[in-house]
């Protein structure tokens, strides 16, 4: 039995990031930039105005004040989207509005409200320094600056970075595409009645829902019967995707094939049992596949919950990874236990637990029964509570949680 840091080592060394793909602006929301974009011009390209005003030179208004004004002759005005007919010249004042360029011979810009506008006169009680209201040219990015780093998350902020910049398409990493198989002589999927001894296929689901998440691309590889040649081919229909996940059939139990299916599929088993609750028997292998390199897969537990747990744990940083990624885990905090966390077990547990926001920090109180088949458990989980194994944490003391949703 390994620890899971052991694990995800081994899992982390074997997969590498995809190629790019360039999608337009929009669709590169939530994407991994692919690239590192450079701006090709300065931002803004030519000095503007932050005001509704009058453009004038500083120096005309030296020693205006409201008593003994400078008096400005009205010679132009520049709308934005437009540009002044000519330069200004000395004792003159253009009209400007907000975003229009500064006209050449102006240095500075004053709003409006603070002159009196007298027919042909712009009547001017105080001095204007050089620069007022006027938006350098490269005031947010000059020609070759490096803006945004390759593997950045892309937001908002960013798309409107890009479009400012008039960069489309976006060249972005791509997203992996993760086929998953659930196995098991029990299982109907959606919709189906249900006959004696049946149950809903739902790890597909919750799974096919983790991939989404974790910004890959799912495809369902249907169910698998408990034989070695249906779990075998099923695997095989995948063998174009960029990772295989398997769910169930990985235990010591006769019907459990997972790995002997994949062994027939030339794959090299990197791990199998993880000093983890739940969890414990997961498998992570590499199937050759010729040029792509090595195909990685995993053969997760059945139970929903450990299914769930696992993927958390392995299949999603994995998938960030290929997915180009930076960071790979989910915030870990402290919390108090509100009540006692035992973790009877021998492995180290990975407890459901509800946190909460208090004013002394976070507070975190299991979510009620831990069997891996309660589901429920999991939709009332904010977070895993990581306890050493045979241990209790006591009410009032500290335990760290790795966190699974916004608070
Ligand atoms: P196994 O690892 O095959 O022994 O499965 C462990 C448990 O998980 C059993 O109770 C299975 O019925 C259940 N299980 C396996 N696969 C699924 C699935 N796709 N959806 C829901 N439960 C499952
Ligand atoms: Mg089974």
């Amino acid at each position: 039995m390994i620890s899971v840091e052991e694990a995800l080592d081994r899992i982390l060394s074997r997969v590498s990031v995809l190629g790019d793909e360039r999608v337009p602006l929009l669709a590169a929301l939530h994407r991994v930039l692919g690239e590192t974009v450079t701006a090709g011009l300065d931002i803004p390209p030519w000095p503007n105005s932050s005001m509704d005003g009058y453009a004038v030179r500083s120096a005309d208004t030296v020693g205006a004040t409201f008593e003994r004004p400078a008096r400005l002759t009205l010679g132009g005005r520049v709308p934005a989207g437009g540009v002044a007919e000519r330069a200004l010249r000395a004792g003159e004042a253009f009209r400007i509005f907000t975003g229009a360029p500064l006209p050449e011979g102006a240095d500075s810009i004053i709003p409006q409200e603070d002159v009196t506008a007298d027919g042909g006169t712009v009547v001017i009680g105080r001095l204007v320094p050089p620069g007022e209201c006027v938006r350098p040219r490269g005031e947010d990015m000059r020609a070759g600056d490096s803006v945004l780093e390759r593997g950045r998350v892309l937001g908002p902020a960013e798309i409107g970075l890009l479009a400012t910049l008039g960069h489309q398409p976006v060249r972005v990493v791509r997203r992996p595409v993760v086929g998953i198989l659930s196995t098991g002589d029990e299982l109907v999927d959606l919709p189906g009645a249900l006959g004696p001894g049946q149950i809903p296929n739902s790890n597909t689901y919750a799974l096919m829902a983790q991939v989404l998440e974790a910004g890959g691309e799912p495809v369902s590889l249907g169910i698998a019967r408990d034989r070695l040649d249906d779990i075998a081919e099923r695997l095989s229909w995948g063998l174009g995707c960029d990772l295989l996940v398997s769910s169930a059939g990985v235990s010591v139990g006769d019907h459990d094939l997972v790995k002997a299916a994949l062994g027939r599929l030339g794959a090299e088993q990197h791990l199998w049992l993880v000093d983890m609750r739940p969890g414990k028997p997961v498998t992570f292998a590499t199937i050759p596949a010729g040029a792509k390199g090595a195909l990685p897969v995993f053969g997760l537990p059945g139970n929903p919950v450990s299914a769930m747990v696992t993927f958390e744990l392995f299949v999603r940083p994995a998938i960030l990874r290929v997915g180009g990624h930076a960071r790979l885990s989910r915030p870990v905090i402290s919390a108090r236990a509100l009540l006692p966390i035992p973790n009877p077990g021998r492995r180290r547990g990975y407890l459901r637990v509800t946190v909460t926001r208090g004013d002394g920090g976070f507070g975190a109180r299991l979510t009620g029964e831990q069997g891996s088949g309660i589901l429920r458990s999991m939709v009332a989980a904010d977070g895993l509570a990581i306890v050493p194994g045979a241990t209790t944490v006591g009410r009032g003391e500290d335990v760290r949680v790795m966190l699974l949703r916004e608070l």
